[in-house]
């Protein structure tokens, strides 16, 4: 056994015992204190001892306690009573500051019940030690609001609501539920929320009825990718219905249909357009409501504003058919209810590569594990070291008349932070950067430098974190 199992110079092992699931380490306090709380008189004698049991990291797969004979000390001087205060010792609860910082960290990771596991301790005093945490990690945290802000449902043990940065292609937050009430707080409190001028979400009304309420100059945009799928579900219900009404025999022969019919027609390969066709001979009210989906992504194709796209809609609307208005009434319905903000989209359209983003994002979450609470899961999501998007620091323009030039020189014995390279042209040298004469030295290198920006967490960084199960 090494001499300091514990590897905490504060402490002084006086014996351990190696139990078969745990080690019982009694120690005391190195160095005891020279001088009285109260008075700062160093004439200090004992006054009794009191034992306290400090949990600490789990050791080679053990759990273990250190038993501290905690001194208490009275001061000669003025009389005062006082414990000597244990180094490394957190002030909050009988653990060691590490083991503390230690389960906030695993608490992301892992869950509450094999962290207690291996600690020994209950899974509350986890879950409380965790919050802690996450709350630190919040107030370390702050994004910059968005110009572009997505606000979408994202499945994580139930529906919630995630606001994205569009633009940045991050996430900011997560919000538990996807209510009004929760979303309105949530604006409400957003530092910097007048520089919101665009929100793209689902076509969701307690989600519309917050920003109108909290941001009123902000435009809504709802994603092209939102209103699309409507259609293909339409199509779908379609397919289903004439399914029922087949004899197994029939059924057989629609093949695929599902994974066929979903495709777009310049996606589809020769056996698939056979296929395609001969259902559509077959069942035309299938062909029907085929040609109509096509026809709805050609809105999104072909307008390119808003007063083309009601135009093509409006004959698109007209071309749907009796025999399956009805597959199609919720597309319908809620292009009318929406219009305004489906139309803002042919003026001001969400990028792709945000939406596919997110919905790569949803796919790969899907994977995750059971038994993570959500609040752990949404500071992994938004607190994850490496996953933040930053500004760069503030461009430093740099004098000629600060330049010299000096070949075959290593950077030895250089002024600190002298050194650097300069000069894409001609061959490389190396430059250094001379203080000018007479300029005190802070004059020139900085300016009070600006907190660096935050814009969130990336979301492609997410999805490789995830895929590669380091999240
Ligand atoms: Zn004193």
């Amino acid at each position: 056994m090494p001499a300091n199992i514990l590897n905490l110079p504060d402490f002084k092992v006086q014996r351990v015992e190696d139990a078969d699931h745990d080690y019982h380490v009694y120690a005391e306090v190195s160095n005891p204190p020279g001088t009285c709380m109260a008075c700062g008189s160093d004439r200090l004698i004992g006054h009794g001892r009191n034992e306290q049991v400090i949990r600490d990291l789990p050791t080679h797969g053990k759990r273990l306690a250190i038993y501290v004979d905690t001194r208490r000390w009275r001061c000669q001087s003025c009389g005062k009573t006082f414990m000597e205060t244990l180094p490394a010792v957190n002030t909050k609860r009988e653990m060691t500051d590490r083991l503390v910082g230690w389960i906030g960290q695993q608490s992301l990771k892992r869950t509450f019940a094999s962290i207690a596991d291996d600690t020994g301790l209950d899974e509350k005093t986890i879950r409380n030690i965790s919050r802690d945490y996450i709350n630190k990690l919040e107030a370390e945290c702050r994004f910059e609001a968005p110009t572009w802000m997505g606000i979408d449902e994202i499945p994580l043990i139930k529906p919630r609501c995630v606001i994205s940065n569009i633009r940045n292609n991050t996430i900011i937050n997560m919000l538990p539920n996807r209510d009004q009430k929760t979303v309105v707080n949530y604006l409400y409190n957003l530092q910097g929320k007048s520089e919101v001028q665009y929100v793209a979400m689902d076509m969701w009304t307690p989600y519309r009825d917050a920003v109108q309420m909290v941001l009123p100059d902000a435009r809504i945009v709802i994603d092209k990718f939102h209103v699309v799928r409507m259609a293909n579900d339409a199509l779908e219900k379609v397919r289903k219905g004439l399914r029922e009404q087949l004899t197994p025999t029939q059924r057989r022969g629609l093949v695929h249909d599902r994974i066929v019919l979903r495709k777009r027609e310049r996606d589809l390969n020769d056996r698939e357009k056979r296929l395609l066709n001969g259902w559509t001979k077959n069942y035309p009210e299938l062909g029907v409501a085929y040609r109509l989906k096509e026809g709805f992504y050609a809105i999104y194709e072909g307008a390119d504003s808003p007063q083309a796209a009601i135009a093509a809609y409006g004959a698109w609307n007209k071309a749907v058919a009796p025999e399956v208005r009805d597959a199609f009434g919720d597309l319908i319905r809620a292009f009318s209810d929406w219009q305004p903000f489906i139309l803002n989209y042919f003026e001001h359209p969400v990028t792709n590569t945000y939406t596919e983003s997110l919905n790569s994002l949803i796919r790969v979450m899907n994977r995750l594990g059971r038994g993570y609470s959500f609040e752990a899961l949404r500071a992994k999501f938004l607190f994850t070291e490496g996953t933040h998007r930053l500004s760069r620091p503030k461009f430093e323009r740099r004098r000629e008349t600060e330049l010299a030039v000096v070949d075959g020189v290593e950077g030895y014995g250089l002024p600190d932070g002298a050194v650097g390279y300069d000069r894409p042209h001609g061959h490389a040298r190396k430059v250094v950067l001379m203080p000018r004469k007479g300029a005190p030295k802070a004059a020139r290198s900085h300016e009070p430098s600006r907190p660096q920006k935050n814009y969130g967490a990336g979301i492609n960084t997410l999805i490789e974190l995830l895929e590669s199960g380091r999240l």
